[in-house]
Formats: structure tokens, sequence, C-alpha cells
């Protein structure tokens, strides 16, 4: 059927249906190609526009501790993963941060911490870092979780992301340039990060995938989960041109 719009005469209309149409078939079909374009100003408010919306969760629960033989635990919260993770969000257009922990003790050491950030307090000491710390939310639960990002998407089921410093097996593994076949329902999307020794196996099982882990030319894989995030949000959404 030919949308109303192209029959309408409005030439203006008709011209602003065919550019946004273009960006939304070039941001599904060819990601890797205008993500290395110069993009600016209303072009790249609208190449934004096209790109499903994306959360991120760093789990303190489902995680695994000890190092020997690591068992299903919880860790506590840092403060330093909450500063830096929320600017890599804020900097990479994800929608909210979302800190899992089922502990009464850490969440009321949570509630501190953001009766200064989510304050005017927090405001008027810096800004910038207000405004990222406003995308962050603690939750009990991944369910939790989920059902807070389905409230804010017409009860959009999100597609769930794991990450991993080492390969898994359990669950569909994706590369950095596989955006469009995890965008092509337009749901959103939950990147899921874990913390101690990772995301317990159960977690990245109930993902829908888990991206190949960040490498570089050496055998050491120690990465902070600060620096990981940094880096996976740029290879998964960033603007490189
Ligand atoms: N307390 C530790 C720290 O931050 O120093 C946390 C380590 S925890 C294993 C790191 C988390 O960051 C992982 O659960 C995963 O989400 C992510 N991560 C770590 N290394 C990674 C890699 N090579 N590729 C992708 N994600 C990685």
């Amino acid at each position: 059927v030919v949308p109303e719009v192209l029959v309408s005469g409005n030439h203006k209309k008709i011209d602003e249906w065919r550019r946004s149409t273009a960006i939304a078939t070039t941001v599904k079909e060819r990601f890797d190609w205008i993500r290395t374009q110069p993009l600016g100003g209303k072009d790249l408010t609208d190449v934004a526009a096209q790109i499903p919306p994306h959360y991120a969760v760093l789990m303190h629960d489902q995680v695994l501790i000890g190092k020997v033989d690591p068992q299903p635990g919880t860790t506590s919260v840092t403060t330093m993963d909450l500063h830096d993770i929320a600017r890599s969000s804020a900097t990479y257009g994800i929608k909210k941060l979302f800190i899992v922990t089922p502990l009464t003790d850490q969440k009321r050491q949570l509630e501190v911490f953001f009766e200064f950030w989510h304050t005017s307090k927090g405001q008027e000491y810096n800004k910038d870092r207000f405004e990222a710390m406003s995308l962050v939310q603690v939750c009990d639960s991944m369910t939790d979780v989920l059902m807070a990002i389905a409230s804010e998407n017409n009860n959009q089921e999100a597609v769930m992301v794991a990450t991993s410093a080492k390969e898994h097996v359990e669950t569909v593994s994706i590369d950095y340039t596989d955006q469009k076949k995890v965008w092509n329902g337009q749901q959103p999307v939950l990147i899921v990060f874990g913390t101690g020794q990772g995301l317990t196996n159960d977690l990245v099982a109930r993902c829908d995938y888990v991206l190949k882990p960040v490498r570089g030319f050496t055998t050491y894989n120690h990465l902070s989960v600060r620096a990981a995030v940094a880096i996976v949000f740029d290879r998964w959404l960033g603007l490189h041109g």
C-alpha cells in the first residue's frame, strides 16, 4: 500500500518521509557504514532516533565469587563503577543504567549516595555528573529491570545481550558487527555486565545473546568492568566517523 504521505502532494512532507525512511533503512541494514560517517546536527539526532533504545545493567547478584571454584553469589556495589559507567552510558545514549543488588544494606548505602547525586546538591556540585547519574536506577533483581524496561517501551520485552571475559557455549554468541540481528525486531536492548568473577552461566543462558569477549593481542584478560563497559559500548554503539 502506498503510504498516504506519498500521494498527499505535500512535497515537503514527501521529502521528510523519504529522508527518514532512508535513514531507518540504512541504520537497520548498514549500521557499519553509517557509523563511519561524519554525522552532526539533525543527521546525528535523526540517525540516533532510529537505533533501538539501549539499556545497561550492572549485576551484583547472579555473579560468580571465589577464585578457586567460583560460586553464584552477591557482590558489593562500588561507587566508582557508578560514576564511570553512568558517564559511559550518557556518552553512548544508554537510556538507563540499572544497578541490581538484593542486599538491604547495599540499597541503604545507595539511598544515601543518591540523596546527593539525584538531588539539587549533586546538580550544584557537578551538573554534568548529575546528568549522567540521573540515568542510574537501583533494582532488586533482573526481573525488576526487565519490568521497568517493558513499562517504558509499550510492554515490549528487551533483547538481553550478556557480556563476559570468556567464551560461552550456552547462548548464541554475537560479534560487535551483529547489530542487524539484534535490532531486527526493533525491541529495546539490555546489555548485561557482571562484577566479581563475572555473570553466572545460568544468567548468561537466560540472555538471548552473548557478545564475544573484548580482546587484545595478548593473553591478559582481566579488564575492570568500568573499562569493559566503555569498550563494549563503543564497539556496539559508537560513532566512528
Ligand atoms: N571487580 C571487577 C573489576 O571491575 O575489576 C569486576 C570484574 S567482572 C568479571 C568484569 C565484567 O566486565 C564482566 O562480568 C563482563 O561483564 C565485563 N568484562 C570483563 N572483561 C571483559 C571482556 N574481555 N569482554 C567483555 N566484557 C568483559
